[in-house]
């Protein structure tokens, strides 16, 4: 199985998200409400339109995307930091994916501990980490990894493991700043082969 991510709610989710629709693919969109309508983000209407026409999963990226341990930022704060950008998912209406949390890294290489996520899980329903290879078992899905961003990894892995019942394979995108509209092409065209095993974070 195959879980398609696009994290941080940078512009090019916008056109990523139209086309990813367009060829039957769901993705799973995670947000911190802090950067919304900043320049060269999302706004409001394109996350509606993201969620509502395009039937993406808008999910919780924390508030800000410094809110980690490598900024010290307390876990209280970063528990505050979940439960605010979970009611602002709500009280928007871009409800569904608001306990599923994709732990920002900020600019330090977050620092994000066993013990901190175990204590994250207590709160939400999965937390998603980052990998080497990006694959998690099926039955262990509360706790996701991920890999960001490399295409050569992404389609490799979409190729060896995306079939596989047992094991899903985790993907994330963060926009043009790491991958070309021509690699995102060379991604979507894989991901269109393998539709059938794609699924959100929401249905595991
Ligand atoms: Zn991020």
């Amino acid at each position: 199985m195959i879980s398609v991510c696009i994290d941080d709610g940078r512009i090019a989710s916008f056109k990523w998200c139209r086309y990813l629709y367009k060829i039957g693919v769901r993705a799973t969109i995670y947000i911190n409400p802090e950067s919304v309508s900043r320049f060269e983000f999302l706004n409001k209407y394109h996350i509606g339109k993201i969620r509502n026409d395009w039937k993406h999963l808008i999910a919780n990226h924390l508030y800000r995307h410094s809110d980690c341990p490598a900024n010290a930022i307390s876990m209280s704060d970063i528990i505050t930091s979940y439960n605010d950008t979970k009611k602002w998912l709500v009280d928007n209406a871009f409800t569904g994916g608001e306990e599923y949390l994709s732990i920002p890294f900020g600019r330090l290489g977050g620092r994000w501990s066993n013990a901190m996520i175990s204590e994250l899980l207590d709160h939400c329903k999965q937390v998603r980490n980052v990998s080497t290879y990006g694959l998690t078992d099926i039955d262990k899905t509360n706790h996701l990894y991920s890999v960001c961003d490399n295409v050569a990894d992404i389609l490799h892995g979409i190729r060896t493991f995306g079939k596989r019942e047992d094991k899903v394979f985790t993907l994330t995108l963060h926009g043009n700043n790491f991958t070309s509209d021509d690699n995102f092409l060379c991604i979507a065209n894989v991901l269109e082969e393998y539709k059938d095993y794609v699924k959100t974070v929401d249905v595991y």
